[in-house]
């Protein structure tokens, strides 16, 4: 077993699509980035590729690579999940937390999960994803941003 935590941060951009966990949030703003920047799917990558001690989700998929502009996340979770693999790992569990002001996600949480669980290839009940606010406090409080920890154990 081998555990890895990630976390990423986003600003809130107008003229962007909002897009978490591979899922388009309806909302007035989006995520400002090179790729789609889904800082969810951000911080899981991140939190695989620190359990393998592989390095970050920059070292893999450059920002300033031509390749990855606009690029859904979802693809290069899908080639984290291969590097994963090749090292003969699978994921146990993910633990997402998600912090923003504004959208409500409470609605979309269920269908942001089972989108991660197929590809990571693992059942719905090993991916925890909780939103919760910053009580106003802060940049995040202010709404300006989003912020994702992760928490995933791999397995063998
Ligand atoms: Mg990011």
């Amino acid at each position: 077993m081998r555990i890895g935590y990630g976390y990423d941060s986003h600003i809130f951009a107008e003229n962007r699509k909002l897009i978490l966990a591979g899922i388009e949030i309806p909302y007035e703003l989006g995520l400002k980035g090179h790729s789609d920047a889904d800082a969810v799917i951000h911080a899981l990558i991140d939190s695989i590729l620190g359990a393998l001690a592989l390095g970050d989700i920059g070292s893999h998929f450059p920002d300033n690579d031509e390749r990855y502009k606009n690029i859904s996340s979802m693809e290069l979770l899908k080639e984290a999940v291969c590097i994963m693999e090749e090292k003969k790992y699978s994921i146990s569990n993910t633990d997402i937390t998600i912090i923003l002001e504004k959208p409500k996600l409470r609605n979309h949480i269920d269908t942001m999960r089972e989108n991660l669980s197929k590809v990571l290839k693992t059942d719905i009940e090993n991916i925890s994803i909780k939103a919760k606010t910053n009580e106003k406090m802060d940049s995040i409080g202010r709404g300006e941003g989003i912020a994702v920890h992760c928490a995933s154990l791999l397995k063998k």
